[in-house]
């Protein structure tokens, strides 16, 4: 693989987990393929199984107002998910279905170079950032690996599942949102392949 377009061909015609069995479609990432942020998600949800695109359901309106009330919009953002295909029943991904999907958002990585990375709920931190991840309580948290920024948020999900956390979740956006801006108005460097 050397592109996009042949990343997004491989996953589109994957058959490399027991995911392939019960999805509808494929879901590739989407954004802005020169973005500095990339925010990663677990896996497609009922909506996204059906159109093949990314947060395209509720949890997607709800991610599209976390950004706006950060001053950011899906322009600015990379958006992906750990595994491409929906796990039936939208229950968490299973470790074997993960590992044969993190190729594809490695290579993702390699060809975005993201500066941040921003985990969108507790099974993509646990995988992304720390297996012992504990999202209530490190949310808006970040570390530095290899020359990019990462952390993690609620998933749009879990603040529509529980409104309690609206706030915390607006004000780590926030953060992001203030801290991308600082990167970019510093001197930019390329940042190594995470
Ligand atoms: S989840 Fe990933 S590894 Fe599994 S079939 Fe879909 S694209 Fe392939």
């Amino acid at each position: 693989m050397h592109t996009w377009d042949e990343l997004n061909s491989f996953i589109l015609h994957c058959g490399g987990c027991p995911l392939a069995q019960t999805r509808r479609l494929p879901v590739v990432g989407k954004g802005d393929r020169h973005a500095a942020v990339m925010m990663i998600a677990e896996a497609p949800g009922a909506q996204e199984d059906i159109e093949g695109l990314p947060f395209v359901g509720p949890a997607g309106k709800m991610l599209d107002r976390l950004l706006a009330g950060a001053g950011l919009s899906r322009s600015d953002v990379y958006l992906t998910n750990i595994v491409k295909c929906r796990p039936p029943g939208n229950r968490d991904p299973h470790e074997e279905e993960k590992n044969s999907c993190m190729p594809y958002l490695r290579y993702e990585a390699y060809l975005l170079r993201p500066q941040i990375i921003v985990c969108l709920g507790r099974v993509a931190a646990q995988r992304i950032i720390s297996a012992d991840y504990r999202i209530t309580r490190q949310h808006g948290t970040w570390i530095r690996r290899k020359n990019c920024d990462l952390t993690a948020v609620y998933h749009p999900s879990a603040v529509l599942r529980d409104p309690s956390k609206l706030e915390a979740a607006q004000l780590d956006f926030i953060k992001i949102a203030e801290h991308l801006r600082k990167l970019l108005s510093e001197k930019p460097d390329v940042p190594e392949r995470p």
